[in-house]
This record gives C-alpha cells, structure tokens and sequence, in this order.
C-alpha cells in the first residue's frame, strides 16, 4: 500500500481508497466495486465526512434490532471485506450475530478468498460458501444459506442493492441498510437506513454495542419504538445542505 502521510487534510479518504485498491489487488473485491467506493466518497463529501447526530440514532437502532434477533446476519461483500474486515467481525463478536459473505459479482474463488480474509481478521464461522437457498432476484446476490440470511430476522447490508433490500423486507425481515445516499432505493426501502460512512457505522455500532449490552429487553424495544426512518433519512439531507451552505460561505460564495 502507497504510505500517505498523517497530516495530509484528506488522510481518512485516502486510506479509505488505498484498502479497497488493495482488496481488488487480492481479489476479494471488483472492479465494481471502485466505482461504487466513489459514489460513496461523493455523497460522504457532501455529508462533511462525520456521522451526524440523526445517523448516530439510527445505530443504536440498529444495534437494539440485532442484540433484540434470534438470528441476527450481517452481509459481508467484497467492499466491506476490504474496507472493514476487522470491524465486522468485532461486531459479530459483540452482538453474537453471524457473518455471511453475499456477492453480486459471485464466483467461488471470490467467496472463499472473502472468506479466508475474514478468518485471517478473527472470525470463526462464515457462512455463505454453501448457499443452498435462492430469493426471487435475478441475479446472484439471490444465493443466500438456510441458515443465516435465509432464516434470518435481522440482516445488516452493509452497501446493499436496492432490489435485494426490497425482497428482504418482503420476506418480513427487519433490513438495516448502511448507505451514504439517502435517496438510493436502498436507503429508501430499509427498515433502518444509516447515512454515514461504513467505516465509521461499524465503529459506531461495536462502541454502542458495548454501552448496549446490558440494557433490558423492553428498554431496548423502547428505543425502537420511537425511531423514525424517514425523520432520519430527511434530517442527512438537510444535514448536506446545510454543510454545502457552510462550505460554500467559508470559500466566499454567497448561498441564496
Ligand atoms: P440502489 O441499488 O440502492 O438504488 P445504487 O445502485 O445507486 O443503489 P449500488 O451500486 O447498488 O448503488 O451500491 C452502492 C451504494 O453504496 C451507493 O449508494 C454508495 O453511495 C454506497 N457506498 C459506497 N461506498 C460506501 C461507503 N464506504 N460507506 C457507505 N456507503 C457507501
Ligand atoms: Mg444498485
């Protein structure tokens, strides 16, 4: 990897873009998958590259829905293999939920490398190389296993497509979306839709996690009861106007 000095002003972003050269560099992710680092890089620019206040709910909520599941999944592909390998499994760990690798762009090689790269990072049990189980989609992400994203009643997508999002939640399952466009199909047909970097969400969610833990049953129901979705994928927008507007004053152009 290209050594990027810490003082450099966008240090994050570029060590961000080095780890998912380097996952394409060890083929665990696609090409595919640059590009759609770069829409997410777009949208983060534009949200001030920090999880704000309303994204912060919707982890906790998403943390109460997976420590509140029977059998609570996260869906690991090849752009969160490369970005955060460690974080998924620490959250795996923290909350008991299982990890299954799930790709669009499928082929055995990738899913076994994926999955090697997961247990090199601490994980013990990775599903997703035995899939035995088809949802109503055409194209491969379809593929799940019986026992995890199949069965499940709690699935954390992490960049997920916005059909599959869609059939998941058909299925009557509870669909935790992180996405950094608030208005991608997928943002707007999870049951929570967090807006922030996937790198930042898992960190978030592992400490929350942590603070989480030993609340009760029904105070965890409780918070999410009085979550509101579309309260929160309204507030990442107005929170992305109101950076531009601020970005744009600081730089001397006037907003009307
Ligand atoms: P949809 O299928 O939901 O309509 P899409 O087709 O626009 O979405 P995809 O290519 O399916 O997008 O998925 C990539 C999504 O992941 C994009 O919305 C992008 O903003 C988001 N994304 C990419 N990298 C990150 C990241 N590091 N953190 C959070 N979101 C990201
Ligand atoms: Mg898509």
């Amino acid at each position: 990897m290209t050594d990027i000095p810490k003082n450099h002003p966008r240090y994050e972003s570029l060590v961000t873009r080095e780890k998912i050269v380097e996952g394409v560099n060890i083929g665990i992710t696609s090409k595919q998958g640059l590009v759609a680092q770069g829409r997410g890089e777009a949208f983060d620019y534009l949200i001030g590259e920090k999880t704000t206040e309303s994204a912060a709910i919707a982890e906790r909520v998403a943390v109460a829905h997976i420590l509140l599941a029977e059998n609570p999944i996260i869906s690991v592909n090849g752009n969160t293999a490369a970005l955060v390998p460690d974080l998924m499994v620490a959250l795996a760990d923290v909350t008991g939920a299982k990890l299954e690798v799930n790709l669009f762009h499928r082929s055995d090689a990738r899913i076994h490398k994926i999955t090697e790269h997961l247990k090199a990072h601490g994980a013990s049990v990775v599903l997703g190389n035995k899939a035995d189980k088809r949802l109503d989609l055409s194209h491969d992400r379809a593929i799940v296993d019986e026992k995890g994203i199949f069965s499940s009643d709690v699935v954390l997508v992490p960049l997920e497509d916005g059909d599959r999002c869609h059939k998941l939640i058909e299925m009557g399952k509870t669909v935790i979306a992180v996405d950094l466009n608030p208005l991608s199909r997928t943002s707007l047909t999870a049951s929570v839709s967090i807006i922030d970097n996937v790198t930042r969400a898992l960190n978030n969610m592992v400490q929350f996690t942590k603070d989480m833990k030993g609340n009760s049953r029904d105070s965890l129901q409780e918070i999410i009861d009085a979550y509101d979705n579309d309260r929160v994928i309204a507030d990442s927008l107005y929170s992305m106007q109101e950076n531009l507007k601020n970005t744009a004053e600081e730089r001397g152009i006037t907003w009307t």
